[in-house]
């Protein structure tokens, strides 16, 4: 059995190491020309399920580079007002303990062994063919093809393998724009913050009226130290027009005015932001998945699921979909199953998991976007509930995901 797979980031290189090291054939294409290109992006927390995925498709050498590399995020999230009062702290025990890492550092890890003889650099995917003998041909951009039994989309938000093969399954803009930028964590630039907002797990500032911020510190490398991200999110209607056309400086100072009010300790944080890491990102989702039919081309990650980054789950997910497929396939090589029936199997677990994530991800995204106080009053009010009641807590925040 021959695997081509689209795409040389986190999800599709998680299979293609998974796939080596059990020995299917296995090609990865990419766009890029070669390894060096940073990411862009900040840091991924890894959940349970996406560790478990990495050990499981891993070598075990592999893992335990990422292990080391990966610092400890904690199992809870914070909650403050707009003075960075505690609203409250949550930690889902169901997802246990998560791991920080920087994207660009988990994508160099997850191509060891692979990237001079597994991974084909410079490879744009064009579009695939069906061919009469049963197996797939995917075309590219400088000319070439290659031909396998199976066809793997992992080519992120704006997948070309997805347009071709389910072309009714679009992106949906949810009018929830987010401008994000980070700070270096130096004492001057994060006075006067809690210090549970500084410990690397995740935190949301909640205010009364309309936005939200999300604020948490990452590590970071040799080269940059550690730094606190920051993102405001609100509804598109609350920002002005081409806002998405403004520079860092311009978009630095578009957060500082909406957060003027807010506690000094933020607009300190804001202020101190380093105005060419400040970008904004119009928040997208995927609908819910409902199935299709099979065939021998299929998708992982961002390409059959792209959700917002409201719930830190886009590359956990991505993960879990390129452990489930390589398990499945395992038995395909092994002779157990027959190729369209695993696809189709693997396609169902898929479904379930990401549409759970697509969810959570679209109600974090619309509940930071809403304008409407009402429903902004009672959500803090649940907050605050929830802090002085586990038993409340456990059941509206702490519900296990599937
Ligand atoms: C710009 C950006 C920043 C992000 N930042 C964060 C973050 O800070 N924290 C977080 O948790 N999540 C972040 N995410 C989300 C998270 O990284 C994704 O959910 C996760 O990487 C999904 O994995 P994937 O394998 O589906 O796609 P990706 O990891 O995005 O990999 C897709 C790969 O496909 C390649 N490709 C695309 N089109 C083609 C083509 N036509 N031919 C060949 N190759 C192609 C791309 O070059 C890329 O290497 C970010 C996503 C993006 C796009």
């Amino acid at each position: 059995m021959k695997v081509l797979i689209i795409g040389a980031g986190l999800g599709g290189l998680c299979l293609a190491q998974g796939l080596r090291g059990s020995g299917i054939d296995v090609e990865v294409f990419e766009r890029r020309h070669d390894r060096t290109v940073d990411l862009q992006g900040y840091g991924i927390h890894l959940n349970e399920a996406g560790c478990a995925a990495l050990r499981a498709s891993l070598p075990a050498a592999v893992w335990a580079l990422i292990d080391e590399r990966a610092g400890q995020a904690g199992a809870t999230s914070g909650f403050y007002d707009q003075r960075l009062r505690r609203l409250t702290r949550i930690g889902n025990g169901a997802q246990g303990r998560r791991r920080s890492v920087g994207r660009s550092v988990l994508r160099d890890l997850l191509l060891t062994g692979l990237a001079d003889d597994t991974v084909r650099w410079g490879k744009e995917f064009l579009r695939y063919e069906e061919l009469p003998n049963g197996q797939v041909r995917a075309h590219f951009a400088d000319g070439g093809h290659a031909d396998g039994d199976l066809l793997v989309g992992a080519d992120a938000s704006n997948s070309r393998v997805r347009a071709q093969r389910l072309p009714q399954l679009r992106r949906e803009d949810l009018g929830v724009i987010s401008i994000a930028g980070r700070t270096a964590m130096t004492d001057e630039a994060t006075a006067g913050l809690p210090r549970a907002i500084l410990d690397g797990t995740p935190n949301s500032v909640v205010p009364a009226g309309p936005g939200w911020m999300f604020v948490c510190t990452w590590s970071g490398g040799p080269a940059d130290g550690p730094y606190v991200v920051w993102a405001y999110i609100g509804s598109r209607a609350g920002f002005p027009d081409g806002v998405e056309e403004r520079s860092g400086t311009e978009l630095r100072d578009l957060v500082l005015s909406r957060i003027a009010t807010w506690s000094p300790a933020l607009t300190t944080l804001v202020r101190h932001g380093d105005p060419g890491s400040v970008a904004p990102v119009v928040l997208r989702s995927m609908p819910r998945l409902e199935s299709w039919p099979s065939g021998n081309v299929t998708l992982l990650g961002d390409a059959a699921h792209n959700m917002t980054p409201m719930a830190g789950m886009g590359a956990n997910t991505a993960l879990r979909d390129a452990a489930a497929l390589r398990r499945i396939l395992l038995d395909v090589h092994a002779g157990h199953r027959a190729l369209l029936a695993a696809v189709s199997s693997y396609e169902e677990e898929m479904r379930g998991w990401a549409n759970a994530a697509l969810a959570a991800s679209r109600r974090n995204a619309e509940s930071a976007g809403t304008t409407n106080r009402l429903a902004r009053g009672t959500f803090r009010v649940l907050l605050r509930v929830a802090d002085r009641v586990p038993a409340v807590k456990k059941a509206v925040f702490e519900r296990p995901s599937s």
